[in-house]
């Protein structure tokens, strides 16, 4: 048990780093940006060095809903994205930032219109995946995937993000189980790797730099340099691999450089006793 937990919390706190390591050279192509190997400030967003985005302020809100109810409800989380949009509720700054298209679309549906279900068929965005370790903890050994799907519907109602939900649950659970996963990414180079935001891309970058490396650090270091989505390609990189390699695998110093780490450690820690509490 004591091992899950870690697993999960490095998972939780693979995604944050992930999103500050990743942030600064967000936007950029492959090979135009500066080199990233620690926090540094984010000119886009004109943020200092270790300022988490949307990625993690999305998955507080599901963390901070489930802590403080002590049990899943999709309309209470749905407020917290309400929260987070419209009064910057678990934001790095005093509002919201980097809200992406679908996103910001459908945080609007639920605010003024109630609607649960948001998007289309080409709504292909990853971001269900990247705020994804807190879903996957509350739904950890659920016989289905449909506490995930309500999560991820919110703003990403499609059967391409719902199909990516469930391979990224697929891996998670071997991972966080002590198996490393079998699966491939598709891409079998660093030249193949699609940078964009697309859910399926973005899954499968992540993978590309955790078979490609074997650690965690390297690996992020390999996941954030695509550039591109590249906060993103972290936050999913760093779940992936902070659920195979455990929390301490992850460098402190970056851990540390995260704002406010120990009330983001607190939150991160609290949801997992939460779930512990209910498995018992
Ligand atoms: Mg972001």
């Amino acid at each position: 048990m004591k091992d899950i937990k870690d697993k999960f919390k490095g998972m939780f706190w693979g995604l944050i780093v992930g999103d500050c390591l990743g942030s600064p050279i967000q936007f950029t192509s492959k090979d135009d940006h500066e080199f990233i190997t620690k926090m540094v400030p984010c000119r886009h967003f004109n943020t200092p060095a270790g300022y988490w985005t949307d990625d993690s302020s999305m998955a507080f809100c599901i963390a901070e809903s489930y802590v403080r109810l002590k049990r899943y409800d999709l309309k209470d989380i749905a407020n917290n994205f309400c929260r987070w949009l419209f009064e910057g509720f678990w934001s790095s700054k005093d509002h919201a930032f980097d809200v992406g298209g679908a996103t910001s679309n459908a945080v609007n549906a639920i605010h003024y219109k109630g609607s649960l279900k948001n998007g289309t068929d080409g709504t292909q965005g990853n971001g269900s995946i990247m705020r994804f370790a807190p879903s996957f903890i509350m739904n950890y050994g659920a016989p289905d995937n449909v506490m995930l799907h309500e999560i991820s519907d919110l703003t990403h109602n499609s059967q391409a993000v719902r199909d990516t939900v469930d391979l990224m649950a697929s891996i998670l659970t071997e991972h966080v189980q002590g198996a490393r996963t079998t699966q491939q990414s598709i891409y079998k180079s660093r030249e193949e790797v699609n940078i964009s935001g697309w859910a399926v891309s973005t899954l499968q970058a992540a993978l590309w730099a955790f078979n490609a490396t074997n650690d965690f650090e390297s690996g992020l270091i390999q996941a954030v340099n695509l550039g591109g989505d590249s906060d993103s390609i972290g936050a999913v990189f760093g779940q992936i691999a902070g659920a195979y390699y455990g929390f301490d695998a992850i460098p402190q110093s970056w851990v540390k450089a995260v704002k406010t780490y120990e009330t983001v450690n607190e939150l991160i820690e609290t949801t997992i006793n939460v779930k512990f509490g209910e498995m018992k």
